[in-house]
């Protein structure tokens, strides 16, 4: 049976390969983790040829272990860390530089000076993004500016660009294929989302030869094969290539969140939220960001984004540095152990506030502490105060797309805690619902490729191969939601502005 499908699932720490059948079952995994590499502090590089042998290897030993045949799989699909950028030569095929990974703020300064050149409201209006180091556009640029004779050499039309999605697809298809999906092109800052072409004016901007680009393509559609003579994958040499996108995107429709007004959540060091907004590319006042989801059979499907930096990483802190917890898990137990909060907030601000409040001066906080406030109570206020901010950035996008939120889909590894999931909803006033499969983003890049690939024939069929683990509902009365979220507002003004 020609029914699986390979998802390739490049992330910031490992790569890993996962093999799904046509009822969205994993089958085999195979990962191996990379070295990260920091020159100089806060700069962040990986070894691009390490990602491609780790992300092969991964590959080669998954198909091995499922002892299927290279006649049952039906494509591959790819999902990847975003906005980290390659610069390669199109001849040799060898990078000019390490990939600067999306944390690296080497190019703030670039930003900065973009920032004072006035063109911010452009940037947001065309590509949908905030002015920022994350995003590919000024980490090109610095390659350019930076590498010894690399911007003649991109002039002459001889190095080409792509974030990591592109260096595996150009790879894997012997060069053939130099392509992007909408949705990794959405977060370069140099992508009009609505035309979904590069955009010139920015281009020129930032000094990058457009001729390096890759074209920018639909989510699902075969790329390309498989070359022959990859090492170690010879016998799935011809196999297409056939579905592409951004971890976050990926994780959006591997959580069957196909309908405008559905949200997922991923819960783990830091939130990532995203709203499908359906194909209206909506513009963001509380410094929500903008990006394509997907394209499907000529449909493009945009989403809000937003992020909480700091949320299972307050729980990783109570354990680590404060020392109240020895593991992570036990917080469950010790918060759902104790009636209420106790009149306990802790605002998990240890680098700022993200949307909706874009506060880089805010600091943490514990506030509403007396005599009587336990290590429970201060654990419940870490696990309440991730769910106070998840709230407020899905307020902010409820505001923003004029969509009702219909249900948040969670994942990520402190989705787990079933005290915090049913605060969530009793907070949201929504249902939680958490699925059994939890590898969400790698079986999205399943799904596209299958799409693609005739293994499932519609958007749609992800429906039933989605199943809840989980369904929270909100039981706590409206009223006394309404009155902590005050509270919580309330704690936010304390850490707000804090650092001078
Ligand atoms: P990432 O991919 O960002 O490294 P994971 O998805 O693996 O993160 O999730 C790990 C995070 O979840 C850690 O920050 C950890 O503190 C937190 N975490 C793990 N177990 C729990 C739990 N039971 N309740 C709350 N948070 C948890």
């Amino acid at each position: 049976m020609n029914g699986y499908v390979i998802a390739l699932d490049q992330g910031t720490t490992s790569s890993r390969a996962i093999i799904f059948d046509a009822k969205g079952t994993p089958v085999t995994v195979a990962q191996y983790p990379f070295p990260q590499i920091y020159p100089e502090p806060g700069w962040v590089e990986h070894d691009p040829m390490v990602i491609l042998e780790t992300q092969l290897r991964a590959m080669a030993e998954a198909f091995e272990k499922s002892g299927l045949s290279p006649t049952d799989i039906a494509g591959i699909g790819i999902t990847n860390q975003r906005e980290t950028t390659i610069v390669w030569d199109k001849n040799t095929g060898k990078p000019v530089y390490n990939a600067i990974v999306w944390q690296c703020r080497r190019t703030a300064s670039i930003c900065d000076e973009l920032k004072a050149s006035g063109i911010g409201e452009y940037v947001r209006e065309k590509t949908g993004l905030l002015i920022d180091a994350y995003f590919s556009g000024t980490k090109i640029k610095w390659i350019l500016d930076n590498v010894d004779g690399a911007r003649e050499r991109a002039e002459r039309g001889e190095l080409l660009f792509g974030n990591v999605d592109s260096w595996l697809i150009w790879n894997l298809t012997g060069g053939k294929a130099h392509v992007s999906d909408y949705s990794n092109c959405s977060r370069t800052m140099i992508f009009d989302i609505d035309e979904l072409k590069w955009d010139e004016m920015l281009c020129e901007k930032l000094g990058i030869p457009m001729s390096m680009l890759p074209t920018p393509v639909p989510s699902s559609m075969i790329y390309g094969t498989v070359a022959p003579g990859l090492t170690g994958l010879e016998m799935l040499a011809g196999v297409p290539v056939c579905g592409s996108a951004g971890d976050q995107a990926a994780a959006l429709i591997g959580q069957g969140c196909i309908n405008r007004g559905q949200a997922k959540n991923t819960y783990g060091t830091g939130c990532f939220t995203l709203l499908n907004t359906g194909d209206q590319s909506v513009r963001s006042s509380s410094g929500l960001v903008t990006s394509v989801a997907w394209s499907i059979g000529g449909k493009t499907t945009y989403a809000l984004e937003g992020s909480v930096f700091n949320a299972g990483s307050s729980i990783q802190w109570l354990r680590d540095e404060v020392g109240i917890l020895a593991t992570s898990s036990e917080c469950e137990a010790l918060a759902a152990g104790v009636p209420d909060n106790g009149g306990v907030y802790l605002v998990s601000a240890f680098t700022g506030l993200g949307a909706p409040r874009w506060d880089m001066y805010a600091r943490g906080a514990i506030v509403g502490l007396t005599r009587g406030s336990t290590k429970a109570h201060i654990v419940r206020a870490a696990l309440e105060g991730i769910a106070y901010q998840v709230k407020d950035l899905l307020d902010a996008m409820e505001k923003d797309s004029g969509e009702e939120l219909s249900v948040l889909r969670v994942d990520g590894g402190a989705s787990v805690n079933n005290f915090m999931m049913q605060f969530q909803s009793d907070i949201l006033r929504k249902p939680i619902d958490r699925p059994k499969m939890v590898e969400t983003t790698a079986f999205g890049a399943a799904f596209l490729a299958g799409l693609a690939a005739g293994v499932w024939n519609d958007i749609g069929d992800i429906t039933a191969i989605r199943e809840s683990d989980r369904i929270f509902e909100a039981q706590m009365e409206a009223e006394k939601a309404e009155k902590l979220h005050k509270t919580w507002l309330r704690a936010v003004e304390r850490a707000a502005k804090w650092e001078e």
